[in-house]
């Protein structure tokens, strides 16, 4: 280190490596120059002097210079040189400058000593020569350049005015100063290559902490800020990789999508800045499964990409693995919450060949899972491709449906139970297609509802109902089931009243059935439609209770009028566990003034035992199935009436009926 700063060498480790550079390029060419010219000189002086001078030195001269060739020829490159390296061996160039200089120079006057005038001239051209050679090579080690200047010139100089003359006094003189020049001009423009050498190393820092930012906001357009999670975009773009490599080589992967199962509810109950929360939970959960082989993205919502690039013949139990650890409640801000989640998986090459094919089947095979077994996780298989192919045509024939024509109304009736007389009907949508045949409800109102087709749907099937409800006696009321997105569509609202006016029907009549998923959906525009409803008079009821989520606050914060108990709890009334179930919902209503109708009673057993527990309002097959009007009126005019006689009078008529 002392040495260096002795030397005056540069510490900067850039401009050490630049500086190493240079010399590796130009040292070897400066060692040549000085054998040739040496080996001119042993030439010339070959018949005056002796051996020792003309063939030993020269030699080894010669070996020493060689040396120094083949040593920086066969050092590393300066690309791959450490600033260590690089400083070790610019202080060893500018040492070795000293003793080669020294023995040189030395060498030249002691051959001088020999020879006659044009000898001595010849020897005087070396010096001069030989030295501007070397400084302009040294060009990028200035500090040796003053060294080979100060020991050649300085002894030449002092050697010429020894000798006495004047012709060589002045050559000397002359190259002193000539040298001295050059090496005036050596050191402006190592300034010059230092100043250079800054700028670029600036400039490369600049660049890699352009390349650093650039990579930083790549990787943030690929990521989710809310949850950390690769997002949509990452997501499609590594589908697409995958796809274009499997294409090629063949590699099967699973691409699934995962949606949690209760997160709306929470996100309804607690607000969204909890939801929030909630997502950055899942994320947290999520990012310590996902890895090299498993890519976890967030793809919008409570929606989630997943893509399976090993071990894929385990990808259901992967996808299993997902589900089981969001099954675990989350601790949020205090609040225990469980949100479940269900996935669907789909395989390249099986399931299709491009993202879209690939993503609509595992997107597919979620709603199929959601449907049956919320809460775990399938793999689409030639089931699900049967049930596409079905669901596709019924999608066409719905599509071009002739609604007057093919949709129809059955009406159920709605029994009081302590007096046995018909307080209403419920009106259920029928839909014959000739292309496709029947069609069960519930079906036909999904594929609607995903085809953005529901409303024309609900205000033709509620037009024939109101239509028919004029055949009845205005003691029977009607009751008409609204699907999740009529409720919370203004302009779907706003037909239904007009249709009650235009009908000429008292809007107390009309009961709407809401399920609990359409008010998940959008609860404050489900309110408000709710609300505009019940100010025209007519009623509204919670519909299949206890099948969903049975969110209690639903039942706290809706305007409601009545409750149906979903049917599936009559087939446990038998059961204690059932009986207290059906005892607690009746109950709850009663507190909260809501009136409470139990649907499915298929024997009289169960019409006794919920009678027996309080229950006023019942519908069911034991009554009667649903059918159409004129076999309803017919059914009425067989005994049952709006204001009607107790079963006990007429039990087999009720049967036979049924
Ligand atoms: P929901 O509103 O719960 O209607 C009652 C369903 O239970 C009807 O099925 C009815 O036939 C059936 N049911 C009645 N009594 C019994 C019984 O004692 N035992 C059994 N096992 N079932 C009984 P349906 O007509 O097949 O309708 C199914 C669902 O389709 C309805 O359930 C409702 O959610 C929907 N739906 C039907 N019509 C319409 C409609 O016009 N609009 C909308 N949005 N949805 C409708
Ligand atoms: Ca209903
Ligand atoms: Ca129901």
């Amino acid at each position: 280190m002392n040495i260096d700063k002795w030397l005056g060498l540069s510490t900067e480790p850039a401009i050490m490596i630049a500086q190493y550079g240079e010399l590796k390029r130009q040292i070897p060419w400066m060692y040549s120059l000085l054998i040739v010219n040496a080996l001119a000189v042993a030439y010339t002086h070959y018949l005056y002097a002796p051996n020792w001078l003309v063939i030993y030195i020269p030699v080894l001269l010669i070996i020493a210079s060689t040396w120094r060739i083949l040593h920086w020829m066969l050092s590393r490159d300066a690309a791959i040189v450490d600033a260590a390296r690089a400083r070790f061996q610019i202080r060893n160039a500018t040492l070795v400058s000293i003793p080669l200089s020294i023995a040189f120079v030395g060498w030249a006057l002691f051959i001088d000593q020999y020879g006659g005038q044009i000898e001595h001239g010849h020897v005087a051209i070396f010096i001069a020569v030989t030295m501007i050679g070397c400084i302009t090579c040294l060009v990028h080690l200035p500090q040796a350049a003053l060294l080979v200047m100060a020991f050649v010139t300085s002894p030449y100089v002092a050697y010429s005015f020894i000798q006495g003359n004047r012709v060589f006094i002045a050559i000397a003189i002359n190259i002193a100063l000539v040298t001295g020049v050059v090496v005036k001009i050596l050191l402006d423009n190592f300034s010059a290559f230092v100043r250079l050498v800054r700028v670029q190393e600036t400039l490369a820092i600049e660049q890699r902490e352009a390349q650093r930012l650039s990579k930083e906001n790549a990787l943030l357009a690929m990521t989710d800020s809310l949850t950390g999670l690769p997002n949509r975009r990452y997501f499609f773009q590594r589908l697409e990789e995958l796809l274009c490599t499997g294409r090629v080589s063949k590699e099967r992967f699973v691409v699934g999508v995962f949606d949690l199962d209760r997160f709306k509810a929470v996100n309804d109950s607690y607000g969204h800045l909890f939801g929030d929360r909630l997502l950055s939970a899942v994320g947290e959960r999520f990012a310590g499964r996902a890895g090299e082989t498993l890519v976890i993205a967030r793809l919008g919502g409570d929606e989630f990409g997943i893509l399976i690039t090993d071990d894929v013949d385990r990808a259901r139990e992967i996808g299993q693995d997902l589900c089981d650890v969001l099954a675990c409640p989350f601790e949020i801000d205090g609040n225990r919450v469980s949100v479940g989640c269900s996935g669907g998986l789909a395989m390249f090459p099986e399931a299709g060949s491009s993202a879209h094919e690939l993503f609509d089947r595992s997107d597919y095979t979620l709603y199929h899972v959601k449907s049956v077994r919320r809460g775990s996780c399938a793999l689409f298989s030639l089931e699900h491709e049967t049930l596409i192919r079905s669901e596709r045509s019924i999608e066409a024939a719905l599509q071009g449906a002739n609604l007057e024509a093919e949709l129809h109304v059955q009406f159920q009736p709605i029994i009081c139970a302590e007096t046995m007389t018909v307080l209403g009907v419920e009106a259920l949508g029928r839909w014959t297609s000739p292309r496709v045949g029947v069609v069960p409800p519930e079906q036909f109102i999904t594929t609607a509802e995903r085809l953005g087709i529901i409303h024309a749907i609900t205000l033709k099937l509620f037009q024939k109902a109101l239509h028919s409800l004029a055949f009845m006696p205005q003691a029977i009321g009607l009751s008409f089931n609204l699907s999740a997105q009529d409720i919370i569509s203004p302009d779907t609202v706003c037909r239904l009243i007009d249709e009650i006016t235009d009908a000429g029907i008292d809007p107390k009549r009309v009961t709407f059935e809401l399920t609990e998923t359409a008010l998940m959906r959008d609860f404050t525009a489900a309110v408000s439609g709710i609300k505009r409803l019940r100010s025209l008079g007519s009623r509204i009821a919670l519909d299949d209770f206890g099948a969903g989520y049975s969110s209690l606050g639903y039942l706290h914060r809706l305007p409601l009028d009545r409750v149906k108990v979903d049917r599936s709890f009559v087939s446990d009334i038998s059961k204690p566990s059932g009986r207290n179930i059906v005892n607690a919902i009746l109950g709850l209503c009663q507190t909260l003034g809501l009136d409470c109708i139990i649907e499915g009673v298929e024997t009289e057993q169960q019409l006794q035992q919920l009678r027996s527990l309080g229950y006023r309002i019942a519908q069911g097959y034991y009554f009667a199935r649903p059918m159409p009007l004129e076999a309803f009126l017919a059914w009425l005019e067989s005994g049952w009436s709006a204001e009607l006689r107790l079963p006990s009078e007429n039990p087999k008529r009720l049967k036979s009926v049924a």
